[in-house]
């Protein structure tokens, strides 16, 4: 089952690599995203290879994601009070900001908060554990032309230079042969590639290595300072914690009559009863014109009274991230 849009082979591509990775070497534990990025440059899926007691620790900070403010807190806040501003470091913005984000992190439980003689002082709850160890991205081309393959070569540029990635891989559907000599001299030599094969939708067997990726890591060039770039990078992480890659429903309309999901192998991805294949994420919204919303009478047939077929969906999918986002820390 291989979806029309590139949306539908995105999903299919992250569920493989949940199931598979790391694809030449050991089951690695790994949490999987898409559309994580920076201002320049977004990843169609990135995959966080975790410590697995470190992810375990990190799993008392919550479900959601901490932003560049609340880590900067979480990892400098002292394990006894403290005026905040003999503690954090000083920030390049006014600190009332700062503070904002002291409140935020003090609201979400992150951190112990109190005033004394008109001061803030803050106190850690527990220290914030060291649990990402690699990041990687994978490009999706499904259909693999000469220009996606030149275009990807200026996108590596990008990724070496900003020294936010280990390792970047292509994948691509297979047409049955080795892909085409021609397309990977194409190809920068860095970068991965993956044959997948997903006509009989996805199990851990259905990509195979055609060839290895480089260390980015080692071929870090011109990075930014040490202390910056890793910072980056667990924001990164911590985008692909809280987000995973079936986030979806929160732009999409699983609240439509027409929405429905599809079984692809050990995968999921939606479907569109009205277009008659996998939407792309950006016209399943209000102002597709087959949207119709469900009749509120599907909301009392056996649904939960706040939601009928569209929060079940969205139901199901938010358990399916709390499940396998742990579930790996078992292989
Ligand atoms: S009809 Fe439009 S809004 Fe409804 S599921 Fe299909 S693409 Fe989404």
């Amino acid at each position: 089952m291989i979806p029309d849009a590139e949306f539908g082979y995105e999903l299919l591509v992250c569920r493989w690599a949940e199931l598979a990775w790391h694809p030449d070497g050991d089951p690695t534990p790994a949490i999987v995203a898409r559309q994580i990025g920076t201002r320049e440059r977004r990843w169609d899926v990135l995959v966080v290879e975790v410590d697995p007691a470190g992810l375990r620790q990190r799993r008392a900070f919550g479900k959601r994601e901490l932003d560049r403010e609340l880590l900067g807190i979480v990892r400098e806040a002292p394990a006894e009070w403290t005026w905040y501003r003999d503690t954090l470091a000083k920030p390049a913005y006014p600190w009332r900001y700062v503070r904002e984000a002291i409140h935020r992190a003090a609201d979400r439980d992150l951190i112990d908060e109190r005033t004394r003689k008109g001061k803030i002082e803050i106190r850690r709850r527990r220290p914030y554990p060291d649990w990402v160890r690699r990041i990687v991205a994978i490009e999706n081309k499904p259909d693999l032309t000469a220009s996606a393959a030149a275009t990807l070569s200026g996108q590596l540029e990008y990724d070496v230079e900003a020294g936010l990635l280990d390792e970047t891989w292509l994948a691509t559907e297979t047409t049955g042969d080795r892909l085409e000599p021609a397309l990977r001299r194409e190809m920068p030599v860095e970068a991965g590639i993956l044959l997948t094969e997903f006509a009989g939708g996805v199990d851990p067997d259905a990509a195979t290595v055609e060839w290895l990726p480089s260390d980015l890591g080692r071929a870090v060039s011109n990075a930014p300072d040490q202390r910056d770039r890793d910072l980056r990078r667990l924001v990164l992480a911590e985008r692909a914690y809280g987000r995973g890659f079936r986030s979806y429903h929160e732009t999409m309309r699983p609240d439509c009559r027409h929405f429905r999901l599809e079984r692809a192998g050990e995968a999921m991805v939606p479907d569109c009863a009205a277009k008659g294949r996998c939407p792309t994420a950006r016209e399943c919204s209000g102002s597709c014109e087959s949207f119709s919303p469900e009749p509120p009478g599907w909301r009392t047939k056996g649904w939960p009274i706040e939601g009928g077929p569209g929060k079940g969906i969205e139901t199901l999918l938010d358990r399916r991230r709390e499940r396998f986002r742990y579930r790996m820390l078992r292989r």
